[in-house]
């Protein structure tokens, strides 16, 4: 490790509470990667929402403190333990966890996170694979049991887990509708595999959907805001339809009755449940997408990592559109 010095620059959070406990450190210490495990030179880090609800302390798991956020990271292997067979030094990999945190200059992740990056995709999209696209593909397949030809409406198209739904459905021969907030979003959502796009701020767009679905409704909601939409979703489904719960920012009320008729599901969906057989599955499914062409994760707002607050603020604030945002070392 004659390139890497001691002490590297990195976040840690001493307390819970709000972005303000992100301090930027330059005297952190290099982690030594255990035997299963990879040291990796960090090239640029996804920022995503689950990121603030751990700093926050509201969130399931919670990390021992003091501790360095951040679990989708780009880099190049500097290091691996003496157990580790499917990497060397040099590789191109990202991760889709982290044991020591992405917001550093040097992690170390434990082998069966990391994954080679195809050279296809440069270090920036590398940090927008892991949160985003496995939980769209953990919601569509793992969850919604979703088959080509079936309609699938990802509510909330426009941000990252949309934007993969959207690549990912399209690829696999769904029809895919999806909806955003904006013009710009409207547009991104069309371009990144959507059939049909609807603003999710008109007040008839539920209506809308209903007309471009026919009379058979939505057979799957990939749904991004259940607390505002869960109730409409019911009315859209088809016989049989699925709504997958992925994002959710307080309560809702719904009448249970409108899952009756219809036999409707609503299944909620943890990324950070899938076993290792789930995370292999779909590494598989994704890395077919990077090879072939069709995932191709679109970079918003990049930070330094000296703007950690800032970036946890804007990222509660977003507006869909804007693309991934990361942190670039
Ligand atoms: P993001 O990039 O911030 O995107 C948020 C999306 O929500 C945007 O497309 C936004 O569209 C859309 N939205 C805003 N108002 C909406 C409405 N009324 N109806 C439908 N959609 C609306 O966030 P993300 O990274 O994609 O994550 C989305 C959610 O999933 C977050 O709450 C996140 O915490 C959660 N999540 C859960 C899991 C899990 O394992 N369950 C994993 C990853 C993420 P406009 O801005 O265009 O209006």
């Amino acid at each position: 490790m004659a390139s890497v010095g001691k002490f590297m620059r990195a976040i840690r959070v001493s307390e819970f509470g709000k972005p303000e406990v992100l301090k930027f450190l330059t005297d952190v210490p290099v982690p030594t990667p255990g035997e299963k495990q990879v040291l990796i030179r960090v090239h640029a880090c996804g920022i995503n929402p689950v990121d603030t609800y751990i700093r926050a302390g509201v969130y399931a798991r919670k990390p021992n403190l003091p501790y360095t956020p951040g679990s989708d990271i780009s880099g190049v292997v500097e290091d691996v333990g003496r157990h580790v067979t499917s990497f060397k030094k040099g590789d191109r990999v990202f991760t889709t966890n982290t044991i020591t945190g992405g917001y550093a200059e040097f992690t170390v992740a434990s082998e069966e996170t990391v994954y080679q990056l195809p050279e296809k995709l440069n270090f920036k999209q590398g940090a927008a694979i892991s949160v985003p696209y496995f939980t769209a593909y953990r919601a569509l397949f793992q969850k919604a049991h979703g088959r080509a030809g079936e309609v699938v409406l990802v509510h909330g198209a426009s941000g990252g887990v949309g934007i993969a739904a959207c690549q990912i459905a399209r690829a696999y021969g769904f029809k895919v509708f999806g909806t955003a907030g904006s013009p710009e979003g409207l547009n991104l959502v069309l371009k990144n595999g959507a059939h049909k796009a609807f603003n999710h701020k008109e007040k008839d767009y539920i209506e809308k959907i209903q007309a471009a679905a026919g009379g058979e409704g939505v057979n799957v909601i990939l749904e991004m805001l259940s607390n505002v939409n869960l109730s409409n979703d019911l009315q859209l489904l088809s016989s049989g339809g699925r709504v997958i719960i992925i994002g959710c920012r307080g309560p809702i009320e719904i009448n249970p009755r409108d899952t009756m008729a219809k036999e409707s599901s609503i299944i909620g969906v943890s990324l950070f449940s899938s076993t290792q057989d789930d995370w292999k599955e779909a590494g598989a499914a994704l890395f077919g997408g990077m090879e072939s062409g069709w995932l191709k994760p679109l970079i918003g707002p990049e930070y330094s990592l000296e703007k950690a607050p800032q970036a946890h603020e804007d990222i509660m604030e977003n507006s869909g559109a804007t693309g991934k945002m990361i942190f670039v070392l």
